[in-house]
């Protein structure tokens, strides 16, 4: 059955029909994908330049900044001197621990603004992706921090007293309860989200979602759209859930902006990631990273209380151990992101691959790769792929369909 949408004839403004139609007659896979990256205008090019050059900047500089603000009060015994001043204070540990904790939070963020300012507010305005004034954008901030400084409490709550009480094995636990919590949140979260999503009517989205369920044997579908954040939403999709209440994301956008065989690629990617049961392997990767920052927290924590004497770490329990926790966490996710990043790039590619097996459309894939570079770099270096990029880059992705082209001849005709 052939379906129309109101996109099919919406052309991007920002792309050259007339380069993407070369590229789609063009037999060798080089210079397919060349024509195809050509087809993006230069202007949108520096812009998702500029964003992404944004995003390396915080993702490197937050680290500094926390691994500095750790360090430093590390070095010079600040906290040891609190936790005395806050013993004198009350005698009752939960109480210590929210004054504690109150005062290194605020000084966290008083510490970050200076950077987060540049990066969200500074940069932001002068690339006018922005319009909001200063004082409004620093309000706005500085509420945004009340939320995670409250969840922040009642996690150093819950540690410090299974610290407290468990002792030596307090990080195996730790690490079980809080890979159950992530499960748990993964196999709430179509609930979790439901304020911004609801369950697909769109009789295009099903047919095509369930003929492919059908068809790579995955039976029944769970179909959810994701309302349009902005004015012109972004095209998009995702998965999501876990066991039985696994499920694919559809941003609406993706309705409007996308024509039919770029809709059935997109379902069929996501459909890719829950046949090659990707969710497993998201939770197994959180849950190693999870264990890497309990196990080297507790062997830091032990080694400070020995033999970091200017710390005045008394032991893992001690409150005055929070920054080398912090420390743990900070450095654990950084130095993690690269590795996590090329096994995510890795599943996208096996979902990617598992799309174009089943609808054989390598360039509805390609003009799908290409929307997606409104708001990816395109063509980033080979290195910051490597580091940064949890998706292959939109040139990788183009390459490898053509090449998939290549080898599997023209695609069929859907319409
Ligand atoms: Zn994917």
């Amino acid at each position: 059955m052939a379906w129309t949408t109101a996109a099919a004839q919406a052309a991007e403004p920002w792309l050259n029909e007339t380069l993407i139609d070369a590229a789609r007659m063009a037999t060798d896979p080089q210079e397919a994908t060349r024509l195809y990256l050509s087809a993006v205008s230069l202007s949108r090019v520096s812009q998702t330049k500029s964003e992404a050059l944004s995003g390396y900047i915080e993702e490197v500089g937050s680290f500094a900044v926390k691994t500095v603000y750790c360090l430093s009060l590390l070095a010079f015994g600040v906290l040891w001197r609190l936790r005395d001043r806050v013993a004198r204070m009350s005698s009752r540990w939960p109480v210590q621990i929210t004054i504690f904790w109150c005062v290194y939070w605020g000084f966290l963020v008083i510490m970050l603004f200076p950077f987060e300012f540049f990066r969200f507010w500074f940069l932001d305005r002068i690339s006018q992706r922005i319009e909001t004034g200063w004082p409004r954008w620093t309000q706005g901030y500085l509420t945004g921090q009340v939320l995670p400084g409250l969840a922040g409490l009642v996690g150093m709550i819950l540690l410090y007293a299974l610290i407290r009480r468990a002792r030596k094995g307090w990080w195996l636990i730790s690490w079980a309860a809080s890979t159950l919590l992530l499960a748990a949140i993964l196999f709430l979260s179509p609930w979790l989200q439901r304020k911004s999503v609801k369950v697909s009517q769109n009789p295009m989205l099903l047919t095509i979602a369930r003929q492919l369920a059908r068809e790579s044997g995955l039976g029944r579908i769970q179909v959810l759209e994701r309302a349009d954040v902005g004015p012109q939403g972004r095209i998009g999709a995702s998965f999501t859930g876990w066991l039985g209440t696994t499920s694919i994301i559809v941003n609406q956008a993706s309705l409007v902006r996308c024509n039919e065989d770029e809709l059935r690629f997109i379902i069929a990617h996501e459909t890719g990631h829950l046949i090659l049961h990707h969710a497993w392997a998201w939770l197994a990767m959180q849950s190693g990273v999870l264990l890497a920052f309990f196990a080297s927290t507790a062997f830091v924590l032990r080694f400070a209380a020995a033999r970091w004497a200017v710390t005045g770490i008394k032991g893992p329990g001690d409150v005055a151990g929070l920054p080398l926790l912090h420390l743990c966490l900070v450095v654990v996710t950084f130095a993690s992101g690269p590795l996590l990043n090329s096994l995510a790039r890795y599943g996208e590619n096996q979902a990617d691959h598992f799309a174009l097996e089943v609808t054989r459309l390598p360039d509805a894939a390609a003009s799908v790769f290409l929307k997606l570079s409104e708001s990816r770099d395109l063509e980033p270096s080979r290195v910051v792929e490597a580091v940064f990029f949890g998706h292959p880059s939109g040139r990788t992705r183009i390459q490898r369909a053509m090449e998939w082209k290549a080898q599997h001849g023209q695609e069929r005709n859907s319409n």
